[in-house]
């Protein structure tokens, strides 16, 4: 029931240690395992339960190793002009969507930690903040991407910037947050919005209706559910 025993790779547990974290919380403790298993997941965590690296540092670790074979073709950061150099769409591995901009920026430089010295690079788009900028940060390249759901589907509707066609992992972080905002059909798009295998995870504080009908309908028959 230790960070050391989870079976994580060498630059992951370093980077978990580099967080600070000695002991993984009791939402930790049951996602590591069901996420490294392929399972996906309901969630029932509030803000403060650690819910945030227990789907990034399981999520992060299982791509760690396979991130060259999975990315998408990519420009090098150092020399890559924009504006100059033709644009790369962004082809993220994941997907957390999340209810704000503050958030949003909280669960990116959550994921930040994690990626550090892997070849993932994360990235955050929000309502309210410029879309031509956040659409340059998209085309530098962009493996884990953390999103507002109105400002996602936005992007979605921009394929030369953003693909949800590779997209392996799709986070819906705060479920009942959005649902009560109304992006129930914005989340049914997301959610059904990649290709091929996708792994679901779904946190919420609370699981009301809207909730139960988005598990039902987009995650696997056989999910755990953890609280
Ligand atoms: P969250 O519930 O994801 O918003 O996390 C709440 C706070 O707990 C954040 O500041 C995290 O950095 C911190 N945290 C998450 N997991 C751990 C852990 N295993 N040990 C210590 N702090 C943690």
């Amino acid at each position: 029931a230790s960070f050391q025993d989870a079976g994580l790779h060498p630059v992951m547990l370093k980077n978990v240690e580099l967080a600070g974290y000695r002991n993984p919380t009791p939402i930790q403790r049951y996602c590591l395992p069901a996420i490294h298993l392929g399972y996906d997941v309901i969630g029932i965590a509030q803000t403060g339960s650690g819910k945030t690296a227990a789907y990034l540092i399981p999520i992060l670790n299982k791509l760690m190793g396979k991130a060259k074979k999975l990315a998408a073709p990519r420009p090098n950061p150092a020399t890559y002009q924009p504006g100059i150099d033709p644009p790369v769409r962004a082809e993220p591995l994941v997907v957390i969507v999340c209810p704000t901009r503050e958030l949003a920026v909280q669960i990116f430089n959550e994921a930040r930690k994690f990626c550090y010295r892997t070849m993932l690079r994360p990235c955050v788009v929000y309502g309210g903040g410029s879309y031509k900028d956040q659409a340059a940060q998209l085309q530098k390249g962009c493996d884990v991407l953390v999103a507002s759901p109105g400002r996602l589907v936005h992007f979605m509707n921009d394929p030369r910037i953003l693909t949800l066609r590779r997209v392996r992992y799709m986070v819906i972080d705060e479920a009942d947050e959005m649902l009560d905002q109304d992006w129930k059909d914005d989340l049914d798009k997301i959610m059904s919005g990649g290709e091929g295998n996708i792994n679901y995870m779904l946190f919420s504080a609370t699981f009301p209706k809207g909730a139960r009908e988005l598990a039902k309908t987009h995650l696997a028959e056989t999910h755990v559910r953890l609280r």
